[in-house]
């Protein structure tokens, strides 16, 4: 099975990227630096290919740095980066919906969103009917967060 083996490549990559030569102390290695929506399909380091969905993941250890598929993040290394690939494209749809916790934490470890933005994101998550000008603040924070998605994004 080419699943088989796409994974099996997976493993042996990130372990030559990571300090510990076993897979299940490899892994643990590693966090997610970035998730991006690419404009042109890319090739997984599982060898799959196209990817729409890239998750930029960091070693703790050695400062390495790779990037992998969603499907493959949530499958073997289980990041949350597919609740925030979840929200963005909720949001890609309809801007008015809320981004979820993860997202909106991702957003601001990144710098894009600022304190107020982040406070007033989560306090706002569960409200169905926000106010107008809610709803205007909770689209300009939409619209700034799916720009930074984009790879390259936030020019
Ligand atoms: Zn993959």
């Amino acid at each position: 099975m080419t699943e088989n083996r796409n994974e099996y490549r997976l493993t042996q990559e990130i372990i030559a990227l990571s300090r510990a030569s076993d897979w299940d102390r490899a892994k643990l290695e590693w966090i997610l630096e970035g998730v991006y929506m690419a404009d042109e399909p890319e090739t997984c380091l599982c060898g799959h290919f196209p990817i729409i969905e890239i998750c930029g993941l960091r070693n703790l250890y050695n400062d390495n740095y790779t990037e992998v598929g969603n499907v493959c993040v949530k499958k073997f290394l289980g990041l949350p980066s597919d609740k925030i690939f979840r929200s963005v494209k909720k949001v890609r749809k309809d801007e008015e919906k809320s981004l979820n916790a993860e997202t909106i934490q991702y957003a601001y470890n990144k710098g894009w969103m600022s304190i107020w933005e982040r406070d007033f994101s989560m306090d706002t998550i569960r409200k169905l009917k926000p106010s107008l000008k809610q709803l205007a603040k909770r689209v300009e924070i939409n619209r700034k967060i799916m720009r930074n998605m984009r790879r390259g994004g936030g020019n």
